[in-house]
């Protein structure tokens, strides 16, 4: 049996007809920047989120990029997150110049660790960005009560969590803005890079959409420094077809993490904990994996792919070098990056694949 990490195959010829449909008519109306398309969807997602307003972007590190600059987010300021993420999360605070600083990961639930942010608060802190990684939202009753106290913004990167909940409401809906990203391997995916920022505040959605178009014009004059980071009409109707089959596909994703709980409980695999209060959304399912290395050698040649997400903290990066952080800065997320293994998960994948998957699992550490 060969088994895809991600199956996106399956997941075009379910829906075929539909995809092609739009991607035709789309064609069609040579509308391919912004345009009805885009509007729609961003009509759609805001819904989706429970949130007021939705700006379509480029790309998720475009969305975190653009958030922070229209929170007023620049050089000399500090910007709060975590070393367990993608590079792409403390990037988007060194392009808009100013310096990430990192709290280090919980490790049971991999977000960021709340009792740890307060020390790192200085006069120079302007926002924190939670991370809701592998699908999971972050603790983020006490970051708001932090961000509060200490009058600070709270930027949700939700680009692994589109539809996760944490009591009873959205990501996108949990802090002042909301970044999104549509990779085609993300649980919302386009056909090509896409994102999205979320947010309800009237303010910094215009802030945003300015931003996205070289800053914004009106009479041939542009008000501030802008890029151009549209979603284009394309993507745009990929994703309004494909958000229809969201929560969906979501829900496959929790019955598969269910039943890979069921199947592997009794090997020595960390598997993800449940936290009362939180739907999560299993972009990814992570465990903690002993002999990760060997483990991950013996699935490949069983034709089981797996990934590690991720092997390298961004505070060890080559890029971090001049924030000055060596080996034992962070130690959990340095314990996770050595650790931690992704098994192969998406709406598509057959219970025959499952059980495979776990039946080499178990023979490797001779169960
Ligand atoms: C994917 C991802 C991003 C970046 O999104 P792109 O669309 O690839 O730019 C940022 N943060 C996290 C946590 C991600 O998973």
């Amino acid at each position: 049996m060969k088994i895809s990490f991600v199956n996106l195959k399956r997941q075009y010829e379910a829906h075929k007809k539909e995809l092609d449909g739009t991607w035709k008519k789309t064609l069609g109306s040579s509308v391919f920047i912004l345009g009805k398309e885009v509007k729609q969807f961003e009509k759609e997602f805001a819904a989706f989120c429970g949130a007021k307003y939705c700006v379509g972007v480029a790309s998720g590190t475009d969305a975190l990029l653009l958030s922070l600059r229209a929170l007023g987010v620049g050089a000399g300021d500090e910007v709060i997150t975590v070393p367990h993420s993608f590079v792409s999360t403390a990037m988007s605070i060194s392009l808009c110049g100013a310096t990430p600083v990192f709290v280090d990961t919980d490790p049971k639930t991999y977000t960021i660790d709340v009792s740890r942010i307060e020390s790192k608060i200085t006069p120079r802190t302007k926002a924190i960005i939670p991370v809701h990684l592998y699908g999971e939202p972050a603790q983020m009753t006490a970051i708001q009560r932090i961000a509060q106290k200490h009058n600070l913004k709270i930027l949700e990167d939700a680009c692994q969590a589109h539809g996760a909940r944490y009591r009873g409401a959205s990501t996108g809906a949990l802090g002042d803005i909301a970044a999104f990203s549509f990779h085609p391997s993300k649980n919302l995916g386009a056909f090509g890079d896409a994102g999205a920022v979320v947010t309800d505040d009237k303010a910094l959605a215009e802030k945003i959409r300015a931003l996205r178009t070289y800053g914004g014009k009106e009479r041939d004059r542009y008000a501030t420094v802008g890029i151009n980071s549209r979603l284009d009409a394309l993507q745009a109707a990929i994703l309004r077809v494909k958000l229809r089959h969201l929560a969906a596909w979501n829900e496959k994703r929790r019955a598969l993490a269910k039943r890979y709980r069921s199947l592997l409980f009794d090997t020595p695999l960390v598997l993800p904990i449940e936290q009362p209060d939180i739907v999560p959304v299993f972009c990814l399912f992570v465990v903690r994996a002993p002999q990760r290395e060997k483990l991950r050698a013996y699935l490949e040649k069983q034709g089981i792919p797996t990934l590690v997400h991720y092997p390298v903290p961004i505070h060890l990066q080559p890029a971090y070098r001049i924030l000055g952080h060596s080996i034992g800065s962070f130690p959990e997320a340095e314990r996770a990056a050595r650790e931690v293994l992704s098994l192969p998960i998406f709406p598509e994948m057959t219970s025959a694949e499952q059980t495979h998957i776990c039946r080499h699992i178990k023979k490797f550490y001779a169960l």
